[in-house]
């Protein structure tokens, strides 16, 4: 196990829906300013299927859709198949809190997103708000008290406008300034950037209109292609993620970074690479051949 010397606190947003090529395509500036400043990967991989139960409920346990159970995008409390240790609850046993903010569900929903949330560990679960920007709005006091574990965003705008008129449409090009002016002022609200102690991880859960114009369920790359950016504590400016980066990696990194022993079951990597005084993946890979070239 590692432990970052500073990060006390991990905020991570979902941009649910959000391609990688949209940061350009619509200027988000918002998200492009924190990915050169801080590190990123524009071809991280999120996991099959390409839905967000699935790889919400991979970032949340650090194991495939087929090990957790949530293999369709319905909600439901799972059957697991082996052991998984969420995220939260791992969390909790160190000792840090887990808040989520995420939309406001269904009446007929809330009862099952709470026993979802529960089972999970969340000691604060919050489904309040209809957009990016609402969500934060609750989640402002909470930002301002909790200084340490884990604080984690799911923002829906690209998803639903990508559904409702396609993906890359104006609609979607708007939803996406939103979930992109929602980063800045979460950016803005924590100091993120001057904040040792806070790390800010920002990804999308999955693409979207590879095969079918209004959806991301295949295993098309545009489906498949996710934005993964890193910011904030003892983040290395200009760093590149390795290639194979994926959202499994982030429930490892966040562990990595407040120094929690990861689970056997996790099957990302610390991205440690984003991090100063850390030495890429790929770089000592790249190290090794050269040492035994040499030899
Ligand atoms: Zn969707």
């Amino acid at each position: 196990m590692n432990r970052h010397p500073t990060v006390r606190r991990v905020i991570v947003a979902v941009l649910d829906g959000l391609r990688s090529d949209a940061i350009d395509a619509f200027g988000l500036d918002h998200v492009r300013g924190l990915a050169l400043r801080g590190a990123h990967t524009l071809h991280g991989r999120t996991v099959a299927p390409s839905v967000t139960a699935a790889a919400m409920g991979s970032l949340l346990t650090g194991v495939r859709p087929e090990r957790h159970g949530l293999t369709s995008d319905r909600f439901h409390v799972p059957r697991s198949h082996g052991p998984v240790s969420p995220l939260p609850s791992v969390l909790d046993e160190a000792g840090y809190v887990t808040t989520a903010c995420l939309a406001d569900v269904p009446l007929l929903y809330r009862r099952i997103a709470r026993a979802l949330a529960r089972r999970l560990g969340v000691a604060r679960p919050s489904f309040a708000g209809h957009d990016a920007h609402a969500i934060l709005d609750v989640a402002r006091p909470w930002l301002a008290a909790q200084r340490s574990g884990l604080v984690l965003f799911h923002w829906p705008d690209a998803d639903r406008a990508g559904h409702e008129a396609g993906w890359m449409s104006p609609p979607y090009g708007a939803a996406a300034r939103r979930l992109d002016a929602a980063l800045g002022r979460l950016a803005e609200w924590t100091g993120v950037e001057d904040d040792p102690a806070t790390l800010l991880v920002a990804l999308a859960d999955h693409g979207g209109g590879g095969v079918d114009p209004k959806n991301h369920d295949s295993a098309h790359p545009l489906d498949r292609t996710i934005p993964i950016v890193l910011a904030g504590g003892g983040v290395a400016a200009g760093r590149r993620l390795g290639p194979e980066a994926s959202i499994l990696d982030v429930p490892a990194t966040v562990l990595w970074a407040l120094g929690v022993a990861a689970p056997a079951s996790y099957e990302g990597r610390p991205l440690a690479e984003a991090f100063d005084g850390q030495r890429g993946a790929l770089s000592s890979a790249v190290r090794s051949v050269d040492s035994t070239a040499a030899a």
